[in-house]
């Protein structure tokens, strides 16, 4: 579905990833996973348009997206979820949901709604609510929930789980894999929880410094010789 070749890319004249190649499937959890400042974010900036690419190239569905910006991005179903500033928190959770759906007829609209709903029903007794006084599980489920209503097909989630309680992070990774087994969607994650993901993940790279040092099965990275050096500074 996402195909990343040989991706350079950086802010300004800033190099950060070098030479990346990364494939998503479709209907696929896919993990990112890497030490603080391998260039994660910077990997899911550059796939959604926000970094400075100096060569490589960006193919999704078939088609060269290289060069295009965001808002083109979201037209072709791919979200892109910050690890915070993900939701306007000065709005109601029923105000974030209608501007991320603006652009769907009021039908679908109201189905998409309605499945958003049933997924995350914290949600639903709180629509009047200022999206700030959610606590930070609920903000991540309501940027979700966002993506769901404007009908992403592949969702990128940095570190959902990140600052959660236990409870909350176990019920995303709960969610994550429904967002794959039910609605069969399309995953990128990257997450600093590398068990948490690698089992429900099912394929899986490691970034160190800017470049991939593992790229295979989910399973396998977890055989992986190198697993435990690769996981120092992890929360295992
Ligand atoms: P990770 O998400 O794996 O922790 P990042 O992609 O955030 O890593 O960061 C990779 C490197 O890029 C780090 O050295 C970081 O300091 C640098 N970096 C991140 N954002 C910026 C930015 N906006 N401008 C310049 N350098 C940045
Ligand atoms: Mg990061």
């Amino acid at each position: 579905m996402l195909e990343i070749k040989n991706l350079y890319s950086g802010y300004k004249e800033l190099h950060i990833l070098f030479d990346v190649n990364v494939k998503v499937n479709k209907n696929e959890i896919t993990a990112i996973l890497g030490p603080n400042g391998s260039g994660k974010s910077t990997l899911l900036k550059s796939i959604f348009g926000l970094t400075t690419i100096f060569n490589g190239e960006i193919v999704y569905e078939g088609r060269d997206i290289t060069r295009i910006p965001p808002h083109s991005k979201t037209k072709l179903g791919i979200a892109y979820l910050p690890q915070t500033e993900n939701i306007f928190t000065n709005l109601s959770v029923e105000e974030n949901l209608k501007i991320s759906g603006y652009t769907v007829s009021p039908d679908i609209y109201q189905e998409r709604l309605e499945l958003a709903l049933s997924m995350f029903p914290e949600l639903e007794t709180k629509l009047k609510r200022k999206a700030g006084t959610l606590s930070g599980g609920e903000r991540q489920f309501l940027a979700i929930a966002m993506a769901l209503v404007r009908n992403a097909k592949l969702i990128m989630l940095d570190e959902p789980t990140a600052m959660l309680s236990p409870k909350f992070a176990s019920m995303m990774f709960d969610r994550i894999k429904f967002l794959r087994d039910e609605l069969k969607l399309t995953i990128l994650l990257v997450e600093q929880n590398v068990l948490k993901a690698l089992d429900i993940s099912d394929r899986a790279y490691m970034l160190i410094g800017g470049r991939v040092v593992f790229d295979g099965k989910a399973k396998d990275l977890v055989n992986h010789e190198k697993f435990d050096q690769l996981c120092i500074g992890y929360t295992l």
